[in-house]
């Protein structure tokens, strides 16, 4: 099989020119192309003309005496096989491996350990996808309660489940885990089309099924899954992990205990910390999520193009670095789509955002951060990080009332340094609701300044984005975690505590979606390899 990189066709081409391209690249007659496939296909939307950029597999007769014909410029080359090899189990069962989480690191680490034949036991604070959505959009839409166990960072899923669904990410995958997990997500009911988008998305509407049909295998083959079971303490002896305490009061024993708890998990890191488990403090980012007419952004970046049913909303992404010694750049950007409370605790605001697959709401919006370093903190402690993001959300909080509405300001009003009173052409997606104000009264003024001189930079690249009606809202401090649990390089237990396994996004080896889903998995190899 030969790969056939960076074919360039244009949007509205249709597959006889498809298929051509591929005959012109490899220099062979039509009868010689057995079959032709798909592998990705990206939108170049560069320097002003929109194209698709193809990645093609291609079974041609004579395959050596093809690739000899072809000069050294052509991008063709044999296709690599991205087979994930599955690790074997070391030995049998002695005990039920305990999972804390069900996010993507939780329950990937569970759905291969059941796999396994492990019977994983898995303990979710939050509650079932169906429920948790009640609560969450109860909360957002109908003036129901916050609940502090059943929002948008706790609940089977985890922090993804009511977002984009952004597969994409930047690790190296040299083990394949990325195609593994892509067709697991198509299994359990992801669209088909995120195998060959360069950058796939699931959406929220679908999102909710995935995580449930992949629950149901870990239950049929002898797991089992706890909702409403959060870990409130754990026991440790001697520098190993015996077992997980329940805020009822019970005790669950075992020895592989993966803890898969996410950034927000507050009480949970306080509780390991008085415990003496190893952290490290870790940068982070802060901002404010930004709102634009998706036709805008559409227009900026595919031009005549706009609107393509193809193309469908164009996502951006930015990064800036600023006189400041900073960087502000785009993150979760949601074409589409709608700025969310993601807050976990009471009393606070974070803001976030998601989109449906669809991707059809009025509004472009994405995180519009700048990093954070641990000099930044205020004091020594460990955790002084996570001190810093409740500040800004109690802030944000106090800014808008005290009703759980988020604040907001105009661009435009940002950047003349004067309060907002009202919207402009773009409405604000956020709910419950949002309080025109003066966002800089609480943020850093690092965080302002660097913005500030951001906003003119990103404009040179993304046309529009310096729109004086696009609506900031605040803040955004859940970019990644704020400290790291440190863990050995081959069993992936932590230093200094034993039978512990830290993994995904909360104890600091991955961001986003993808990689703490690789994480689950890496460590559920690590597991099966050692224990
Ligand atoms: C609104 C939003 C949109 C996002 N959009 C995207 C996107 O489009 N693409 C992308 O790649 N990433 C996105 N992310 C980030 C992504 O969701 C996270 O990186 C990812 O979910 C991390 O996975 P995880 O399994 O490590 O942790 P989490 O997903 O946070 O899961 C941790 C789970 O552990 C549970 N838990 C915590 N403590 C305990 C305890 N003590 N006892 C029992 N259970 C506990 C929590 O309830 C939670 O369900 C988004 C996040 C949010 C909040």
């Amino acid at each position: 099989m030969l790969q056939l990189s960076q074919v360039l066709l244009p949007v509205d081409h249709t597959d006889a020119a498809l298929r051509q391209a591929a005959l012109e690249v490899l220099k062979v007659k039509t009868d010689q192309l057995k079959h032709l496939h798909i592998k990705q296909r990206a939108i170049d939307a560069r320097r002003g003309h929109v194209s698709f950029s193809y990645t093609l597999l291609a079974e041609v007769d004579d395959e050596s005496r093809v690739l000899q014909q072809l000069d050294k410029t052509a991008r063709v080359q044999v296709a690599e096989p991205e087979e994930y090899q599955l690790t074997r189990p070391a030995h049998g069962i002695s005990d039920r491996p305990i999972i804390v989480g069900t996010g993507p690191c939780g329950l990937f680490c569970g759905l291969m350990l059941a796999r396994a034949g492990w019977k994983p036991i898995l303990l979710e604070r939050g509650k079932a996808a169906g429920d948790r959505a009640r609560d969450v959009t109860g909360f957002w839409n109908r003036g129901w309660a916050f609940n502090a166990e059943s929002n948008v960072q706790f609940g089977e899923g985890g922090a993804g489940t009511f977002s984009d669904g952004k597969l994409y990410t930047q690790i190296r995958d040299r083990e394949h885990r990325i195609p593994w997990l892509l067709k697991e997500l198509v299994k359990a009911g992801a669209p088909e089309d995120i195998f060959i988008k360069a950058r796939p998305h699931i959406g929220t509407d679908r999102l909710i099924k995935v995580v449930r049909h992949i629950r149901e295998e870990i239950i049929s083959l002898g797991g089992e899954v706890r909702f409403e079971a959060k870990v409130s303490d754990v026991v440790i002896e001697d520098g190993i992990m015996r077992g997980v305490v329940l805020a009822d009061g019970s005790t669950i024993e075992g020895s592989r205990i993966i803890f898969g708890i996410g950034h927000s998990s507050r009480d949970t890191f306080e509780m390991l910390h008085r415990h003496g488990v190893p952290m490290e403090r870790k940068p982070f980012s802060i901002g404010v999520r930004i709102e634009h007419p998706q036709k805008l952004i559409d227009t900026s970046l595919y031009g005549r193009w706009a609107g393509h049913e193809r193309l469908g909303s164009a996502p951006y992404k930015f990064v800036a670095h600023c006189g400041t010694g900073r960087t502000a750049y785009s993150f979760c950007m949601c074409p589409g789509g709608l700025v969310v409370a993601a807050n976990s605790e009471p009393g606070t605001v974070v803001t976030n955002g998601m989109s449906s697959y669809a991707r059809a709401e009025s509004n472009a919006n994405a995180g519009f951060m700048v990093d954070v370093r641990p000099e930044d903190f205020v004091g020594d402690d460990v955790l002084a990080g996570i001190a810093m993001q409740r500040r800004l959300e109690k802030a944000a909080f106090d800014l808008a009332g005290g009703t759980y509405a988020a604040p907001a300001q105009l661009l435009g009003d940002f950047l003349a340094g004067k309060a907002s009173t009202g919207p402009g052409k773009v409405q604000p997606s956020y709910k419950p609701g949002v309080v025109w104000t003066d966002l800089t009264t609480a943020l850093p003024d690092y965080i302002t300044e660097t913005l500030h001189q951001a906003i003119p930079r990103i404009e040179k690249g993304l046309r529009g984005f310096a729109l004086e009606d696009a609506v900031l809202t605040g803040f955004e401090t859940r970019s990644s975690c704020p400290v790291r649990i440190p863990r050995d390089a081959e069993t992936l237990e932590c230093t200094g505590v034993k039978h512990f396994y830290p993994a995904g996004e909360g104890a600091g080896y991955a961001g986003g979606i993808i990689s703490a889903a690789a994480d689950g998995l890496r460590v559920a190899e690590a597991i099966l390899r050692h224990a």
